[in-house]
């Protein structure tokens, strides 16, 4: 090393010692002493001299190309596009790039309300990993079954949103969702939209009447019409302060409910075409939406049907807490399908458990694995 290159280093390394010295107080140089007496031995090191920060200047200068370490950020993840994703990062809405590590798995690594690690590369900002989730849905992939599909994740609470009349009531992929938030660690509700549409007050009652199991298992149940606000206080209390997801079938009205809430919103809403009366696809990704006073909503895509990720066959029954409620089978190991004895298929005769809930539970049964 020239002679002017080395004192140019150790002036540089003077500078360095100087500036990064600790306060040599009795009290703070007791404290630290104490503070590391939980830690690994090679931090309770002696003071370092001038040769140790020549050397980590050596250090650095051996290395001229490296990039300084990022500052760790994270942002949620608002929408996603292919190798790309919107980002709220310090209140503003950031357009990321996905490292080409994710980019190459994002339909099954990355999901809206995922908490993102990034780093920023020039004028860039990457998505370079995903922070472990609080809560998920998820799902099979409709292609692989074998791959899960994590339709959203960290909320606190899933709407599942149905309707009447048009599409009909479904309750059976009410049950699946159930079950699937419930795996997810979110809380569900339940919102049953187009009361409107009745065209008597007993067809009415009749719809309600079949969503009485879901409330006698504690789960909210809102009735709504986005057509004429109905339900409208009741939702948005469901949702104030929270995250939430609106999911369910195509045509439900989960834009038009959103819109009900936050007129702001003026999200597309789709028509219903004639016959089955489905809606079109006017929700083509999950957005999350920003209601305001803490409270953010993601509308998700319309799904047909809604595979169970990862069940088993002896899972199952732990889904359907009415089961355990009607006091014990005579076997240890009952199905509830054919065994003699069985509290559960008697009170399903009975009436105290609902024929739809007991339908969903052995048409489940027979697509699990054991
Ligand atoms: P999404 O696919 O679940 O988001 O459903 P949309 O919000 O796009 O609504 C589908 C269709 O149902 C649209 O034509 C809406 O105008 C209609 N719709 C939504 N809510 C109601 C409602 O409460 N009553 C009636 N009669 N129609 C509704
Ligand atoms: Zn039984």
């Amino acid at each position: 090393m020239e002679s002017n290159e080395r004192q140019r280093l150790m002036k540089r390394a003077a500078q360095l010692k100087k500036a990064t010295r600790p306060p040599a107080t009795k009290a703070v140089a007791r404290r630290s002493y104490d503070d590391e007496d939980d830690e690994p031995i090679m931090v309770r090191r002696r003071a370092p001299s001038l040769d140790d920060y020549v050397w980590q200047l050596l250090g650095e200068e051996e290395t001229p190309t490296a990039t300084p370490l990022a500052p760790k950020l994270t942002g949620m993840v608002v929408s996603i596009g292919p190798r790309v994703c919107d980002v709220m990062l310090e209140g503003r809405l950031t357009s990321c790039k996905l490292s080409p590590d994710l980019a190459a798995r994002q339909q099954t690594e990355l999901a809206v309300g995922d908490e993102a690690a990034l780093e920023r590369r020039g004028s860039d900002t990457i998505v370079v990993g995903v922070l472990p989730r609080r809560t998920k849905l998820s799902r099979p992939d409709a292609g692989n079954c074998n791959l899960e599909r994590v339709i959203v994740a960290n909320v606190d609470v899933v709407v599942v949103v149905v309707s009447v009349i048009s599409p009909p009531l479904h309750p059976r992929l009410i049950d699946r969702y159930l079950i699937a938030i419930q795996r997810g660690g979110a809380i569900p509700v339940i919102a049953v939209n187009k009361l409107d549409l009745h065209s008597s007050e007993a067809d009415l009652r009749e719809d309600v009447w079949r969503l009485a199991p879901y409330q006698a298992l504690g789960i909210p149940v809102v009735l709504c019409s986005a057509s004429n606000g109905r339900g409208r206080e009741e939702l948005l209390q469901a949702l104030q302060g929270r995250v939430s997801a609106f999911v369910g079938h195509s045509g439900v009205g989960k834009s038009s409910l959103l819109n009900m809430v936050k007129p702001e919103l003026s999200l597309k809403t789709g028509d219903v075409s004639n016959g089955y009366g489905r809606g079109t696809h006017t929700t083509t990704k999950s957005t999350l939406w920003d209601l305001g006073n803490e409270t953010l909503v993601i509308d998700t895509p319309g799904i047909r049907s809604f595979g169970l990720w990862n069940l088993r066959e002896d899972e199952l029954p732990y889904y359907f807490p009415e089961f355990a409620m009607v006091g014990r089978c005579k076997f240890g190991d009952c199905t509830h399908t054919h065994e003699p004895g069985c509290s559960v298929k008697v009170a399903v005769e009975t009436g105290t458990i609902a024929e739809d809930r007991y339908d969903t539970y052995l048409r489940i049964k027979t697509t699990l694995e054991k």
